[in-house]
């Protein structure tokens, strides 16, 4: 059998025939050149409007990288014609195995792409042979491509998150679709600034926001602002996931003020180690460390009050009654406030200075599961830590879209990969 036979079943071209096949070898490295021909009654197509045309002249021969066949690099090898359209003057032809200026076929972009939904970039790239910068081509691609041709409707729930992407307060807000069975990443902008929120609801459209009927997010002020205005109509709520984030911010700072504080007094170090004591839930402390909690609540100690406020307010999720968790909610800020903590009273009045928005997530309970938003936070993290290689805020945009976007994909005839 040819490989003419093969690469007819699985890319086959209209207009063009495949040619003469070539063993190469350069620098030890094989490769196999494959003559793409145009048929000579086949139509020629203008790059700039997409509409058929006259031919006008010959450019030189160029290569199309393929997808590698038993490690052997496959090339097609064409020469472009120009074409002389009406429209656009004298344009290049358009061809189908390739989009614009591109040295890689599209089949070859999508299985790079592919991989990189699997591996790193670098490691896709060592694996094929390829470089860095030919997989970020084909991601971008690949997500340009998803974003155009993806489907927007029926969005009813959306969680918007932040998350900095380096050192020194860099942001980007992300919006995702929280609907049962439909978790994906929406969007990116930079900064967490009203522009930038106002940006995504934007680009959503008013129709699609007028038919939101949730929205997740956590007390930054211009979200609250942006919210409010775009999407009157949803339930706005503040994320479970979030508040506890704020809360153990605060214990964070107490804890580490009071350890300041006591070894300038020259106490023994008792809280030494205990920042993961403090943090993590007892249910999921092992017995040592529930151990050394016992001993550490003996003390009445600041961060240890905290600790205990915080696993008190816990309590609030729990309950089935709005009227109720108002109630406890009220109750419980008013302890808070009297506990002399500072970083905590900053918590307790920043809860009840949203105590409606909190009390929302009664309304969303059944609907909305409160871990999406946490458990899609994870993933963006995930993401930009094995892409660290990442740099520029365009690299870490194009990782997260293509990796947690759910993004479509064209109908292939064949799949590579
Ligand atoms: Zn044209």
């Amino acid at each position: 059998m040819q490989l003419k036979t093969i690469l007819n079943r699985v890319e086959k071209h209209k207009s063009f025939v495949y040619g003469e096949v070539k063993l190469e070898e350069e620098e030890g490295r094989l490769r196999l050149e494959i003559e793409i021909k145009a048929r000579a009654n086949g139509l020629m197509i203008c790059s700039g409007c997409g509409e058929a045309a006259p031919g006008y002249d010959r450019l030189g021969k160029r290569w199309f990288e393929f997808v590698p066949l038993w490690m052997i690099a496959v090339f097609f090898v064409y020469e472009m014609r120009r074409v002389k359209c009406e429209k656009c003057g004298v344009k290049v032809e358009r061809v189908p195995w390739a989009k614009g200026k591109s040295q890689l076929t599209t089949t070859y972009q999508w299985f790079l792409a592919r991989w990189a939904k699997r591996l790193s970039w670098s490691e896709v790239a060592a694996a094929f042979n390829t470089s860095w910068e030919k997989v970020e081509e084909s991601v971008k691609m690949a997500v340009e491509w998803g974003l155009e041709n993806r489907d927007l409707s029926g969005v009813k729930a959306i969680g918007v998150d932040e998350i900095q992407w380096r050192r020194g307060h860099k942001y980007l807000t992300l919006v995702y679709q929280i609907d049962e069975g439909a978790k994906r990443l929406l969007w990116i902008g930079k900064d967490r600034t009203i522009e930038t929120l106002t940006e995504f609801f934007e680009m959503f459209g008013a129709e699609r926001s007028a038919l939101l009927e949730f929205v997740c997010s956590d007390m930054w002020k211009p979200y609250l602002t942006v919210i409010a205005e775009k999407a009157k109509q949803a339930v706005h709520i503040l994320d479970r996931f979030h508040i506890m984030a704020k809360m153990n911010k605060a214990i964070d700072e107490v804890r580490a003020e009071e350890a300041r504080r006591l070894k300038e007094a020259g106490a023994e170090p008792l809280l030494k180690n205990s920042r993961w004591l403090l943090l993590k839930r007892p249910e999921n402390q092992s017995e040592k460390q529930m151990g050394k909690l016992m001993e550490l609540l003996k003390y009445n100690l600041k961060p240890v009050r905290s600790f205990l406020l915080r696993e008190e307010f816990q309590r609030f999720w729990e309950y089935r009654s709005s009227s109720w968790a108002a109630k406890f909610l009220d109750q419980w800020c008013s302890a808070v406030m009297r506990s002399r903590i500072e970083p905590m009273k900053k918590v307790a009045s920043t809860l009840r200075n949203h105590r409606q928005l909190i009390l929302n997530w009664f309304k969303a309970k059944g609907t909305l599961s409160s871990g999406k938003v946490e458990g899609l936070n994870n993933k963006v993290k995930l993401t930009m830590r094995k892409s660290y290689g990442f740099r520029t805020q365009k690299t870490i945009t194009l990782a997260l879209y293509h990796t947690l976007g759910a993004l479509p994909e064209p109908e292939f005839s064949h799949r590579f990969c």
